[in-house]
């Protein structure tokens, strides 16, 4: 059996849903699970509804509406009819959260976001679903929430694997068995009470990921409007060029330092069980794309130099106010306070009495981390950075992308990785 996961880009507007459509039509008859996201750029859109709410600007239900007339006018586009079902599934969905929205929030931040922002994948997916059920393509929309339970983390559930698995081979493997195709969300959870979960930004691979694991795939395969994946950001090199193949270990190590392409979440589900994932063009679908698989772990010589930019950096210089060692015990107490407030620490180095790391600057959770540690030692911080890496290096690539740049800190290994943290700021969607 194959999963397939469809990221926002693919089904944007109605046009787009159309494409998945014809895509899909070749795999009528084959077991397969579908995992599809928001359409484009909803999840932003919802992101705003909960901040208006959540500070009671008196714009969230606005918002909202917003957010649903597109939904209703790309399904008209699709679907005709208004007697559908679709049409009373999105009332609902949207009628849901309005509710929610006439309301004072009482919970957390996270518990609120997630109740909102999961009306994405949940509407992108009963559009799919009935448009392709019209085509002629059978299939069975599944909410994904009874299947993948998490804990209660909002924004960044964590998969209970072993209940997870029994529900997903308990419900799934017969609709997919008939042959059925089963479409579902990305990027939802449940938890035991029944509340909704999102797994992360961009978890929608991850949650394909987790099916595939699940239930044993034969492969997986993310549709996206590049063809493939490439060694550079395309938009930043105009002459990347596309990897044939690639080794899970040099997957996720790219992806890990900010190679968009896929979730770093999603190769670890996928190399435990070694099921190779594809990466093709929902744009060319006639064409090969990328395939990361354990028969590339000796292809990784032969790959060019691998560039990968993560934007909008935070470089913390973090001293130690007594002139203690910055040695294992104050490192150790450090590492601890970054784990407990979840910052990725993405490059570091320590001296007699100071620490410094690159982190991903996200300000919510900065603050609390800067309070904790000003408590003992005296940080710094300096904003709007990127961290660069290069992995295959070459002397020409290093030139290439350091030139003119200001580098703050940086690490090298001999052959296989250099990584630096410079002060040019990339554009946001980075
Ligand atoms: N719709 C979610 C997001 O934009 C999940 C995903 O696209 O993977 O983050
Ligand atoms: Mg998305």
């Amino acid at each position: 059996m194959r999963v397939f996961k469809f990221g926002g880009a693919s089904v944007k507007d109605a046009d787009a849903i159309r494409n998945v459509a014809d895509i899909l039509r070749q795999y009528v008859g084959t077991p397969l699970v579908v995992v599809i996201s928001a359409l484009g750029k909803t999840t932003n859109a919802l992101e705003a509804v909960t901040d208006a709410h959540i500070q009671q600007t008196g714009k969230a239900a606005e918002l909202l509406q917003a957010v649903c007339d597109q939904h209703l006018s790309i399904s008209r586009q699709l679907i005709a009819d208004e007697q559908h079902p679709l049409y009373s599934h999105i009332a609902q969905l949207c009628s849901g959260v309005a509710a929610m929205l006439s309301r004072r929030p009482q919970a957390t931040y996270g518990f609120v976001y997630d109740q909102i922002v999961s009306l994405g994948e949940l509407l992108s997916t009963r559009i799919v679903s009935a448009y392709l059920q019209t085509q002629g393509i059978d299939n069975e929309w599944i909410d994904v929430r009874l299947l993948l339970r998490t804990d209660n983390t909002y924004r960044e559930g964590q998969i209970q694997w072993k209940h997870s698995q029994q529900q997903i081979k308990t419900l799934v493997t017969p609709i997919i068995k008939q042959p059925k195709m089963a479409i579902t969300q990305g990027f939802l959870g449940g938890t035991i009470e029944g509340f909704t979960t999102t797994l992360g930004r961009e978890g929608s691979d991850y949650t394909a990921a987790v099916f595939a694991n699940m239930l044993d795939a034969d492969s997986m395969t993310v549709w996206k409007d590049v063809p493939g994946i490439l060694n550079a950001d395309p938009r930043l090199m105009p002459n990347a060029v596309k990897i044939a193949q690639l080794s899970y270990y040099e997957a996720i190590e790219m992806t890990y330092y900010g190679a968009h392409v896929i979730h770093p979440k999603t190769i670890k589900p996928l190399q435990n069980k070694g099921i190779p994932l594809h990466v093709r063009s929902f744009v060319q679908p006639d064409q090969d794309g990328t395939v990361v698989s354990k028969n590339a772990d000796n292809l990784s010589t032969a790959l060019p130099p691998v560039i990968v930019i993560k934007a909008n950096q935070l470089l913390l210089s973090v001293v130690s106010k007594d002139f203690s060692f910055m040695a294992e015990e104050n490192l150790s107490r450090i590492y601890e306070i970054f784990a407990r407030h979840r910052i990725k620490t993405n490059l570091t180095q320590n001296a007699a009495i100071s620490f410094s790391a690159c982190i991903d600057n996200t300000p919510n959770r900065i603050k609390e981390l800067l309070d904790e540690l000003e408590e003992d030692y005296s940080v710094k911080s300096n904003a709007g950075l990127s961290l660069v890496t290069i992995r295959h290096y070459t002397p020409e690539a290093i030139a290439q992308q350091t030139e003119g740049r200001e580098i703050v800190l940086e690490q090298k290994s001999r052959y296989l990785f250099k990584c630096w943290c410079d002060k040019k700021q990339y554009f946001d969607s980075l």
